[in-house]
């Protein structure tokens, strides 16, 4: 497949009170055409600081992009002024948030917000983007889209209202869609709901998405590869049956433990004892040291390199040293 996207050394920083919060230390990543790439991990991990900057959304100040490229079909985003970003972001790259409700705006029918978008970005005239916003609400499963259409959000309930999220991010046609916890915000039955539609819309559309989460059941749902973040690094990367049936790095095992078991009998969730690294003072070494039960010395003194484990796995932990001492990953992560 070819890549859509290329991040290459990505350095984001936001200047603080309490100094410079490296927030994003180096990542690299890659989304071919068609695939949806997942990105966990904790709050404060960079997964989302990550796709902000992919967005053109980096607040300056405090925040910037330190070092790195974003290459989009070949050309670096971080070069283009904002006035050709704006181009871009609704256009070729478009995003779905966390909270529908703060994302639409409560003044106006979802028609119109639907229909913004084609205006300016397609130059369809006002009855051509009518006519294709109703094919869309159609689309992301909205019953009596004609009637829907000259209705406000606040008349639309929670799920409903992220499907006419999902419809003005693909009002477009985007190449890639950057989607940041989509469903955290929904109850349950309705969570899959959504992850079902994105996956349909995926397959007919083939647009690349970018999943961001927490939610481990989320990514199994969606996601064909996987890329673990913590303390502003990636730590392992995979395919989806790789991340999850042989984990190598010790804070993806906490990851998988702390995710209700879809066949086990125990309820109960193991949450990682301790608290992410503080990014304005980050760990020489592997950042998760602090909380790692295979910690050693060399762990808090030196970063591990990345490990290939195989061409679409790698993994950035001393454990795969030769040198280092044989552990196993715990019984708990088996899904
Ligand atoms: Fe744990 Fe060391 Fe691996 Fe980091 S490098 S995850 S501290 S064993
Ligand atoms: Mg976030």
């Amino acid at each position: 497949m070819d890549k859509l996207l290329e991040i290459k050394d990505l350095h984001v920083s936001f200047d603080t009170y309490g100094g410079e919060v490296k927030a994003v230390r180096g990542v690299n990543l890659d989304v071919k055409k068609g695939e949806t790439l997942a990105i966990v991990g904790e709050s404060g991990s960079g997964k989302s600081v990550t796709s902000k900057a992919v967005m053109g959304l980096i607040p300056n100040p405090p925040g910037r992009i330190k070092q790195g490229e974003i290459l989009f079909n070949g050309k670096d985003l971080t070069k283009l002024s904002d006035r050709k970003m704006q181009g871009v972001r609704g256009k070729d790259i478009s995003m779905i948030f966390q909270d529908p409700m703060t994302s639409l705006n409560p003044t106006m029918t979802v028609g119109k917000q639907i229909m913004e978008g084609l205006i300016k970005h397609q130059k369809l005239s006002r009855s051509e983007a009518r006519e294709r916003t109703v094919k869309l609400l159609d689309l992301v499963g909205i019953p009596n889209p004609d009637k829907r259409v000259k209705q406000y959000p606040h008349q639309f309930s929670g799920g409903m209202r992220q499907r006419v999220v999902i419809a003005i991010a693909l009002a477009c046609n985007p190449m890639l869609l950057i989607a940041d916890e989509p469903t955290t915000a929904l109850d349950v039955t309705i969570q899959a709901q959504i992850l079902d539609l994105m996956r349909d819309l995926q397959k007919q559309m083939s647009t690349s998405i970018i999943l961001i989460t927490h939610d481990l059941g989320v990514v199994a749902n969606l996601a064909h590869r996987v890329a673990v973040m913590y303390g502003g690094k990636i730590i392992e990367t995979g395919t989806v049956d790789e991340v999850f049936y042989k984990p190598k790095h010790p804070y993806t095992w906490g990851l998988l433990s702390s995710m209700p078991k879809l066949h086990g009998k125990s309820e109960e969730l193991l949450a990682i004892p301790g608290s992410p690294p503080d990014l304005s003072n980050p760990p020489k070494g592997c950042p998760f040291a602090p909380r790692c039960p295979h910690a050693m010395q060399v762990c808090i003194e030196h970063m591990p390199d990345y490990t290939e484990l195989t061409d679409t796995q790698k993994s950035a932990c001393w454990l795969l040293d030769e040198r280092a001492p044989k552990v196993e990953p715990p019984e708990t992560i088996g899904v």
